[in-house]
């Protein structure tokens, strides 16, 4: 699943369109769970002729502003990513389209394919609705920002609700910090040095500082990498992301610790893979 880093490739590399003004906004015969909400919010014909301002990134989302009150609200689910081209014609590798964007300029367009069906594009009649739209509202500081927020982060993780929980567990919850996902916790939590199975009670103060510039550096290398959700992730280039060069225990079972040539572990915390190195993370 993409993470905030890869979702941050995507919002940039659909920023040239931001100005140009949309011809048409389209979904595909494939698209019958996105049909749903352009009955109830209004009408994706709506943004025909409308400008895009500016797409904005919140967690895992991105928010689509136009120049007028409507937003679109678009989460990549499992699997979705958006393919720029340089024609109308869909390409035969684009196999699950489902949402089309054409731009007046030339022949700009943009493609929402999406495999696995579990994104998400729905039509909010104004900003404040988005805002207010739970999972958006309960989004904690957010990882990829620069400076960390790292009060924030030290003050979210002392609340009572996580003190008896593995640190590998909490990570992922991002009302604590948005952003991160399975992934990067693994590989913040191992360049931290800090064992996934401590209770975040047990961590002090520089522990807590350590994560923090850790997931901070952790996201900002993602991004540079252009992402590396591999196994469906790709940027909306159709580059494949070169992230996963440079994981030091994510997916890596069995393996060498490059630190000290340990065998990284694999667990399980709340359903989910995390990977370490029992010998380098305390
Ligand atoms: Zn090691």
């Amino acid at each position: 699943m993409p993470e905030g880093p890869e979702v941050e490739c995507t919002r940039l590399s659909l920023k040239k369109f931001e100005s140009m003004k949309v011809s048409k906004l389209e979904l595909t015969q494939l698209s019958q769970k996105y049909n749903k909400y352009k009955g109830k919010q209004g009408f994706f014909e709506e943004f025909n002729g409308k400008i895009l301002t500016e797409i904005e990134r919140r967690g895992k989302f991105l928010i689509w502003h136009f120049n007028f009150p409507k937003v679109i609200l678009n989460h990549l689910g499992m699997s979705g990513h958006w393919i720029n081209l340089k024609s109308k014609k869909i390409p035969s590798n684009i196999t699950h389209p489902k949402i089309i964007i054409s731009f007046e300029d030339e022949e700009e367009t943009t493609i929402f394919e999406d495999i696995r069906n579990f994104g998400q594009f729905r039509i909010y009649g104004k900003y404040q609705e988005v805002l207010d739209y739970m999972p958006i509202r309960k989004l904690g500081p957010d990882g990829l920002k620069i400076p960390f927020p790292k009060n924030e982060f030290y003050k979210n993780l002392k609340q009572n609700r996580y003190e008896n929980k593995e640190i590998g567990r909490v990570l992922l919850d991002q009302s604590l910090i948005a952003g991160v996902g399975n992934i990067y916790k693994s590989e913040s939590l191992a360049l931290a040095k800090i064992d996934p199975k401590r209770l975040v009670k047990k961590l002090n103060d520089n522990e807590i500082e350590r994560l923090g510039k850790s997931i901070s550096f952790t996201l900002q290398k993602a991004v540079k990498s252009m992402g590396s959700t591999i196994q469906t992730y790709k940027t909306s280039l159709g580059e494949e992301a070169s992230g996963q060069s440079w994981h030091k225990v994510y997916a890596k079972a069995g393996m060498k610790c490059d630190t000290c040539g340990s065998e990284i572990l694999r667990i399980v915390q709340d359903k989910r893979s995390t990977f370490y190195c029992e010998n380098c993370q305390k």
